[in-house]
């Protein structure tokens, strides 16, 4: 049942699919940590934004929790090494983002002591400023676990009057993802306390906590911590429908408030900002224990998996090993997904490496991926209408992408598409309209910066150009007074004659 709130209800926002959830079969067993593996490779970008200066090279030994890149601005966070060992190198190594590519990581080889830095908690942290909980939590390099990776220092900090609420995401809506669940029944006390923390680092009064109303357990967890705490006054748990992407920040917002976040606005200005439960649980980890962000659950599930479960991993663990620990594949498969079937990564290999923002491997088989059924015309059914979240025309987006008419796209909101992925899955002729957004958004990117390096390249040419003349100019004064003052001895000399020429005359007369 919905709990019941003084003027609060659960609304329903536009669009979404109810989906079949294959969550059970990973949530059997207790999470698990994994041994340890041979090698960790920590990719020194895992957030949006940029990554810091590297703080070590090779051959250094490191301590678990040291520093291995530098915190800069909100939106540099800093790298931790999540054990012990000794720095091998630092290389490109296969990556999720950008898809079939690489990124730089440094590559740790553990010796198995797990000796730690000195951990620096925060002391008493009910009476540290916003400002103190927030600078402590970017540098112990906190960005969002729920997968969009959004630095969290950067979430918090701002003044926002008006702000009320920190929302803590636990409606995990995707079908086979279920780290966040095992999270909030294994430590239910500490995501509470993360987002009292996260809410007095935001100078807000209160925390809900949002699940999806098939979470029993959850709920009976979250309130027995919550009793426990003494925080019945501050944390509100609030269960939304189980419909996908619920767990979308905009669907989400608009399930507990009924308000819409303006197409070109902030949760903010409704009073709200959201966060992962699992980056709650970091924050308390943080702050009460000084221990950075260095691990995270991983749900490897999927019917290509021999024993579908939740792994406590280190960050840097490359898939394969967590899908070795799970059993190894239980039969071919055919495709290996990083987050859900709907809205996850399709992935080139298994040596890519788990980031902070790493909740699922998923491996499907010939079973659940074979009948790929040939794209047909669009036949303006409209059924992508009805099911998108956002309000969009897929059905055109689709069209003004496939005549490259991007500028269009865009005039259409082709930005404000979250790629749910309902539009396709509904769509009767079987047109992959996600792969045309995610190239339309990629290809207006590329333009933007095109754009930008452009205009900042005939900045450079104008400035190259006045400043030719200036000097060109400048060269031509010089020269002139140079003339000038060579002129000078032969005007003297004139004077002179002249001179000679008059008392020559005066002798005369
Ligand atoms: S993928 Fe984009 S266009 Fe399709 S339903 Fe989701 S938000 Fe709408
Ligand atoms: S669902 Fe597919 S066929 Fe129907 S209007 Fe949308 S794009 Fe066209």
């Amino acid at each position: 049942m919905v709990e019941a709130l003084p003027g609060d209800r659960i609304h329903a926002f536009p669009g979404g699919l109810k989906l079949r959830h294959h969550k059970a079969v990973a949530c059997e067993h207790p999470v698990k940590r994994p041994a340890l593996p041979d090698r960790l490779y920590i990719q020194i970008l895992q957030h949006q934004g940029e990554s810091g200066e590297l703080l070590v090279t090779d051959g250094d030994r490191v301590r678990a929790g040291q520093a291995l890149t530098s915190a800069g601005d909100d939106f540099i966070v800093p790298e931790h090494a999540p054990t012990s060992g000794t720095i091998e190198t630092i290389t490109d190594h296969p990556a999720a983002f950008p898809p079939g590519g690489t990124q730089r990581a440094i590559v740790l080889v553990p010796d198995g002591r797990d000796e730690w830095v000195e951990c620096r908690p925060v002391a008493d942290w009910h009476n540290a400023s916003p400002g103190t909980l927030i600078d402590h939590l970017h540098q112990s390099g906190l960005a969002g676990m729920g997968g969009a990776m959004f630095p969290t220092a950067a979430k918090l900090r701002g003044d926002w009057p008006q702000l009320r609420t920190v929302i803590l995401n636990g409606a995990e809506c995707e079908p086979w993802i279920a780290c966040d669940e095992m999270l909030m029944r294994e430590r239910a006390q500490d995501v509470i306390e993360g987002g009292l923390i996260l809410a007095r680092a935001a100078g807000a009064e209160r925390v809900v906590i949002a699940i999806e109303d098939r979470m029993g357990v959850v709920d009976d967890r979250l309130r027995a911590a919550r009793q426990a705490l003494g925080a019945e006054d501050s944390v509100r748990i609030r269960k939304v429908f189980t419909v996908y992407p619920e767990g979308g920040e905009r669907q989400l917002i608009q399930a507990l408030t009924g308000r819409e976040v303006p197409h070109d606005g902030l949760p903010q200005d409704l009073g709200v900002v959201v966060h992962n439960v699992a980056t709650a649980a970091a924050a308390r980890d943080a702050v009460l224990e000084g221990r950075p962000l260095i691990e995270r659950i991983v749900t490897v599930t999927g019917p290509g998996i021999a024993q579908p479960r939740n792994f406590l991993t280190l960050i840097g663990t490359p898939f394969s090993h967590l899908v070795d620990s799970a059993g190894g594949y239980a039969e071919p498969v055919s495709r290996l997904i990083l987050g859900g079937p709907m809205s996850g990564t399709a992935l080139a290999s298994d040596a890519i490496p788990v980031t902070k923002g790493s909740n699922c491997i998923l491996a499907l088989t010939e079973r659940e991926t074979a009948p790929t059924q040939p794209t047909m015309p669009c036949i303006n059914c409209g059924e992508c209408v009805r099911v998108c979240p956002a309000r969009l025309l897929p059905q055109t987006l689709f069209r003004l992408i496939e005549a490259e008419n991007l500028d269009a796209a865009a005039d259409y909101d082709l930005s404000d598409c979250i790629e749910c992925g309902c539009c396709a899955a509904v769509c009767p002729s079987h047109i992959p309209l996600v792969d045309y957004y995610r190239h339309g958004k990629d290809e207006l990117v590329r333009r933007r910066l095109d754009r930008r390096r452009a205009a900042l390249a005939k900045r450079r040419y104008e400035a190259r150009e006045e400043r030719l003349a200036r000097q060109k100019a400048e060269r031509q004064a010089r020269r002139k007074a140079r003339e000038e003052k060579l002129k000078r001895p032969e005007k003297a000399q004139d004077e002179i004659q002249a001179a000679i020429e008059r008392a020559k005359q005066n002798k005369k007369t």
